[in-house]
């Protein structure tokens, strides 16, 4: 039985055992995936002791990405660009590290929502890690422009300068939103998890698809969107499943049935 897992911490409400044993289920395959609670100062030798048992590969999640990205001992262009990793392959002495938050994104709006961003103006609220990582996959899409709008400005103008070569990106604060509609909003702030949501200009909102990438409950960005007549809310659930399912292609080349693994979670 082959042996996988997910470092966190906290790790506690993390669906991606569940997620990865019904693909494992579809494929005909065998195999063990386990919570892993890694000390904050201890990642590299918790991770050291589940390799040394043989597994073949494992998730990190919040707050292990730039950690994991240092112990691989290679990475994919879309780690390499999003300077995080959140899956590693054990292939004999490498660890390969790729990063698959944002194609996990891509595939959910393209995929299972019918939203082509080709030629789309595309407003993400949010500067860090998960921004980060999703950028490149979006902007593969060609996009007509992408803006990033953060409450620190300046983190939005650096990521925005760092991508300007893969496509028409700009980076400014929230406070300078207009108050005009786009065709997407990705809330990648973590304000939700706070019960927040940042205070923008609300006709931006107008007829656009607007996604946040927090899953699990009816988020306060959610809320926002649907009062200022959004076209479609969602939330980031169909995201998680798809970097797991590309996560588990990476390991055992075999495609899962995504759409009927969403359905499950959403009862
Ligand atoms: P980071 O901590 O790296 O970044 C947080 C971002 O949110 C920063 O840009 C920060 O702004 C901004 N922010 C935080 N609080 C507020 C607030 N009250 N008002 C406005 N802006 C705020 O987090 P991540 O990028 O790693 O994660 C962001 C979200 O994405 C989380 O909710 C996470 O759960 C979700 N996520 C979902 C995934 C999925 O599969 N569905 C995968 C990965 C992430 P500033 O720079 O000014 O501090």
């Amino acid at each position: 039985m082959n042996r996988y897992g997910v470092f966190g911490n906290p790790i506690e409400h993390s669906l991606s055992p569940i997620i990865h044993t019904q693909f494992a289920k579809q494929a005909g395959l065998n195999i063990q995936y386990d919570k892993i609670l890694a000390p904050i100062d201890d990642f590299a030798l918790s991770t050291q002791s589940f390799i040394n048992q043989g597994a073949k590969g494992f998730n990190i999640t919040v707050p292990f990405k730039i950690e994991a990205f240092n112990l691989a001992t290679e990475l994919t262009l879309n780690a390499q660009t999003a300077g995080a990793v959140n899956t590693i392959k054990i292939d004999g002495d490498k660890l390969i590290g790729e990063n698959t938050d944002g194609i996990g994104l891509v595939n959910d709006l393209i995929k299972n929502l019918g939203i082509n961003l080709n030629n789309k103006t595309i407003l993400i609220l949010g500067a860090g890690g998960a921004t980060r990582g999703i950028l490149l996959p979006i902007l593969k899409q060609s996009p007509k422009r992408l803006m990033i709008a953060n409450r620190t400005a300046s983190k939005a103008t650096q990521l925005a300068k760092d991508f300007e070569d893969h496509g028409k990106t700009c980076g400014f604060g929230l406070d300078k939103i207009k108050d005009t509609p786009v065709d997407v909003i990705i809330n990648a702030t973590s304000a939700s998890l706070d019960g927040q949501m940042p205070t923008i200009a609300n006709g931006v909102a107008n007829d656009a698809i607007c996604y946040d990438l927090m899953y699990g409950t009816q988020t306060p960005f959610m809320d926002w969107a649907k009062a200022n007549n959004a076209k479609m809310v969602v939330d980031g659930l169909g995201m998680l499943v798809e970097q797991a399912a590309t996560a588990f292609e990476f390991w055992t080349g075999k495609q899962p049935n995504t759409q009927e693994v969403i359905k499950n979670l959403r009862g």
